[in-house]
């Protein structure tokens, strides 16, 4: 009898600054970067030198948290046919020192307003779609706090 060849379909993340636990979705997702032990700087995923000093090789893995605050956005009308417009995609500064683009929810796009830019925002993540492979790819996302 033939042998079962379907490989362990896996949960793989969209960008490579997302991290996925071994536990997911128990334990969300979390972005993950690194951190210029020379002069401080934080970066989202890996660097081989420092954009700010220069520094090569000295850096620490950093793990961010999930709150932050809107800095920019803007609302999209069109994107992919199996996108649902419109949306907001902005700019979100962590409350860690690094800065984030990603989709926002919790305010109307058809209502865009100033009053949104500094809105308090917490991260979550959800599966958005499989590759070729079969594998759940997972975004991360950001919701408006109340
Ligand atoms: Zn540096």
């Amino acid at each position: 009898m033939a042998q079962e060849t379907a490989t362990e379909k896996k949960t793989n993340p969209i960008l490579p600054f997302i991290k996925i636990p071994e536990n997911y979705p128990e334990e969300d997702a979390y972005l993950w970067g690194v951190k210029c032990n020379a002069c401080g700087t934080k970066f989202l995923g890996e660097r081989i030198a420092c954009g700010k000093c220069g520094a090569t090789g000295n850096f620490e893995e950093v793990r961010y948290g999930t709150e932050g605050e809107l800095y920019v956005f803007a609302v999209v009308h069109q994107a992919m046919p199996d996108v649902k417009t419109p949306f907001i995609a902005g700019i979100i500064d962590l409350d860690d020192g690094v800065s984030v683009r990603a989709n926002v929810y919790g305010l109307d796009p058809e209502k865009p307003d100033h009053s949104w830019f500094g809105k308090r925002v917490k991260m979550f993540s959800e599966v958005t779609g499989q590759d070729r492979d079969g594998n759940d790819v997972v975004a991360v996302k950001y919701k408006v706090q109340n």
